[in-house]
């Protein structure tokens, strides 16, 4: 059986109580590997291995160097395509194609980006009039911020965990990741490529293990730790944020959402049925940025839930190399649970099923997997919890709409502040209600297009602050203002 151990200091290394976990392939119930549980003792020492690191060559590295270093990090994951790829379809049972488009390159680019950004950012000063002729120049530095806790979610495990790595990094800071214990596979993989790529040692390090009394939490609150950047859920979220009140430490938030997409009457039906099928669909439902609302304007509502029915019975699952599939399983059978008791909820609630609802029957070999239907209601009251909470699985709601105000009023009634799309070939229509929408990210006649120099983040409870292009230097770096009298 595969062992997945700790990457801590350059080396991989075992957990001193010797305990492990299952990593199970859900889409067959297979346990693929055993993984080292870390504890505070591996917290420690990751910890300071990357507290070492910053204040080593790493920390006194010209930033033209680091870019150089992360670029070979970035050409080591591709280099290794393969072995990533297979490392995240077997952690999460995601179809091949998806992978192979989104999460490997993705994981990649997220290096390359961040480590040209940085090359190229323009510090701030000011000439002062002090009043006695000569003034004073003020100029900002900018420092990185120190040792940056990382903890990652199961959805994109690579892409979200190097989409903070990668910043970090690039900025001068060193990483302590806690990858989400569904998937270790290819942060532990990725110890490989950093040594590979002449990373110094203890600037990535990888502790393995659980969130509460395990080494997410030991990592929070971990007094060494200056910034904590995390992507999950709402509710860890707080969890969170209490443990770096202590020591005053900044966080960086990705959080749920609930997002809406919003079809006009006047939009391209056939490229709203198709963008709202990936946003509700892709990755078994299980993307941060999905679409579990759908207001549509009535006019066009019994055609757009024909038409997405229709696409979703045609969504085809399988085991993740199967040539032709596009729908696998959820991360888990804890996951399934949650996803089918909404299911059940939608029912109670008086939800018409217009397709799904169920388990699927799956083939002989992959009937211990965590399948679910892709699910589409209409009739739910908009107090529904199936409409209020975050599903997280492949599952939306369909509900009419008949003004432009209403639609927005519908689409703002969350808690949830993350994403939004709008569908309409009406230009002024489209820019009028986008800036009305409480949401952090807005498409319009898309979904999930993805520019990494732009801000990326949520209202609301979606997140606090924004990553992408220069707006994480808010988080990864520290800004120190000099002041010169002349
Ligand atoms: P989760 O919050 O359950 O877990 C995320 C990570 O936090 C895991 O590594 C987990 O071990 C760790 N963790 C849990 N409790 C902790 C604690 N008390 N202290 C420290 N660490 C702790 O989230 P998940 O189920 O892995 O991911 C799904 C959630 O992530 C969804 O809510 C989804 O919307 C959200 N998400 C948001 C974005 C975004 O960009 N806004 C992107 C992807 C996923």
């Amino acid at each position: 059986m595969k062992e997945i151990k700790h990457f801590i200091n350059g080396e991989y290394v075992g957990s001193e109580s010797g305990r492990t976990f299952d990593d199970v392939n859900p889409a067959n119930g297979e346990v693929i590997a055993k993984v080292h549980e870390g504890g505070q003792a591996e917290i420690d020492r990751a910890v300071a291995a990357a507290r070492a690191a910053m204040n080593g060559e790493w920390g006194s590295m010209p930033a033209a160097r680091r870019s150089e270093l992360l670029h070979k990090v970035a050409d080591g994951v591709r280099e290794r395509f393969d072995e990533f790829l297979e490392a995240e379809c077997l952690d999460t049972g995601k179809p091949r194609g998806m992978a192979c488009e989104i999460d490997i390159p993705r994981g990649a680019a997220n290096f390359k980006v961040f480590a040209d950004l940085v090359k190229n950012v323009p510090t701030e000063s000011f000439h002062t009039d002090t009043g006695d002729g000569r003034g004073a120049l003020n100029y900002v530095v900018r420092k990185p911020r120190g040792v940056i806790g990382v903890i990652s979610p199961w959805n994109l495990p690579l892409l979200l965990m190097t989409w903070k790595v990668g910043p970090a990094l690039a900025c001068g800071n060193t990483v302590v990741v806690k990858p989400s214990e569904e998937t270790p596979h290819t942060a532990a993989l990725l110890g490989e490529v950093m040594n590979a790529a002449g990373i110094p040692k203890g600037v990535y390090n990888v502790v393995h293990g659980f969130g509460p009394d395990s080494a997410g939490e030991y990592l929070t609150r971990h007094a060494d730790v200056d910034g904590i950047t995390f992507t999950g859920e709402t509710r860890t979220g707080t969890a969170i944020m209490k443990a770096a009140a202590e020591g005053i430490r900044n966080v960086s938030f990705e959080l749920g959402g609930k997002n809406a997409a919003i079809v006009f009457a006047d939009a391209d039906l056939d490229k709203a049925v198709e963008g709202t099928m990936r946003s509700a669909f892709a990755n078994c439902g299980q993307v941060c940025l999905g679409t579990e609302r759908v207001y549509v304007e009535r006019p066009v509502f019994d055609d757009f839930v024909a038409r997405l029915k229709t696409g979703a019975e045609s969504l085809t699952m399988g085991w993740w190399q199967d040539p032709g599939i596009n729908f696998g399983p959820l991360v888990s059978q804890e996951h399934r649970r949650k996803v089918l008791s909404y299911y059940d909820k939608a029912v109670a609630d008086g939800a018409t099923v217009v397709t799904g609802g169920g388990v699927p029957q799956m083939r002989d070999d992959l009937a211990a997997g965590a399948w679910v239907q892709p699910t589409i209601w209409t009739g739910l009251p908009e107090d529904s919890a199936v409409i209020q909470e975050e599903i997280f699985g492949p599952c939306c709601h369909v509900a009419p709409f008949d003004s432009e105000e209403e639609a927005i009023r519908l689409a703002n009634d969350t808690p949830y502040g993350l994403a939004a799309a709008l569908w309409t070939e009406n230009l002024s229509r489209a820019h009028r209600v986008a800036p009305q929408l409480d949401v952090g990210l807005c498409w319009v006649n898309s979904w999930f297009l993805r520019d990494l120099r732009t801000p990326f983040g949520g209202s609301k409870q979606s997140g606090i602050g924004r990553e992408g292009g220069v707006h994480g230097l808010e988080f990864y770096t520290e800004l120190s203002n000099v002041c010169v009298k002349l």
